[in-house]
This record gives structure tokens, sequence and C-alpha cells, in this order.
């Protein structure tokens, strides 16, 4: 059982995140906004051209109620906010999952769903809206080759890297 203190931030956030799904934003569209939605020719989710037949839409944030672009009205159907907080972590399934698997115990009161390779190896794991996945199952490579191999095409690569680090870019 987790500490009381623990479980408390638990179900706040619980509530406040259900609270935020259950009211969405309303749109809220700047002149820019509604000038940019009647240029479109694309949709901003498939970028496929607007014909005749297509309905065009506003597409926007459910939670901050920004606009997004035009869409087409299947597509922003289909665009929802997912249910689940993916966390990408490589080779999950040799090393750092079986730590997180040794407290997630602790956490009875979440659901919790695995998709397994065997008994004690897993390709994916969740506890309630949190999804851990191994990106090694899906790139198998090491990560100093991954970021070797991009690091050759040149720094552009490295958006977040850069915003966080800018005294490393500077030398
Ligand atoms: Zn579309």
């Amino acid at each position: 059982m987790p500490p009381k203190s623990s479980s408390s931030v638990c179900l706040l956030k619980k509530n406040v995140l259900k609270n935020i799904y259950k009211n969405p934003k309303p749109l809220n569209m700047s002149n820019e906004d509604e000038r940019l939605f009647n240029a479109s020719r694309k949709c901003h989710v498939c970028q496929k051209y607007f014909k005749k037949a297509h309905i065009k839409v506003r597409d926007h944030c459910h939670l901050t109620g920004r606009f997004r672009g035009a869409a087409h009205a299947d597509c922003n159907l289909k665009y929802k906010q997912p249910k689940f907080l993916p966390i990408l972590l490589h080779n999950l399934r040799n090393f750092d999952g079986h730590i997180i698997c040794q407290a997630i115990g602790k956490f009875k009161h979440l659901n919790i769903n695995c998709i397994p390779n065997n008994m004690e190896k897993y390709v994916s794991f969740s506890l309630g809206r949190l999804r851990f996945i191994d990106t090694y199952q899906f790139v198998n490579a090491s990560l100093e080759n991954l970021v070797s191999n991009l690091a050759m095409d040149g720094l552009d690569h490295f958006k977040h890297f850069r915003k966080e680090f800018t005294d490393f870019f500077r030398s």
C-alpha cells in the first residue's frame, strides 16, 4: 500500500485529469486562425487536399482551446487525445522493466496490463494511464548508434536537446 500522501496525490491527479477530459475547452479562434482556416487547402491531419465532397472543419485542442488547423470532418473525429501517457524506455524489457515491475505492486488500486514476451519479459505494460513501451523492440540498435547516425545528418535533429542544453551548442 502506498503512503497516504502518495495516494492522495494520485487521487487528486486522477480527479484533475478526469475533470479536464470531461470538460473540453471551447474553440478559441483568432482572426489569424480564421484566415488560416479559410486559406487551407490541405487537411492538417492527413495532409490530403480538400475536395468538394469533403466537409472542412476547425480542429482544436480540447485541453487548451487552441485552433490546430483545418481538417476533414472524418479526420477530426479520429484525431483524439490519447487516453494514456506513453513512457518510452530503450531496452525496458531487459533492465528498467525489472526495477519498475518491483515497484508496480505498490499500486494495487490502479489497473495493470501487459504485453509479455514470456513470464519475465514484457514488450509493454501499463499502470493506470501510464504505458511503458520498450523502444528497443521497434528500433533494434543501441542508443549510441542511433544518436551517432542522427548526428551524421547534422545537429538540427536535436531540437529538444538543443533547447535544454544551450551551453553545449555554443562551444
Ligand atoms: Zn484529413
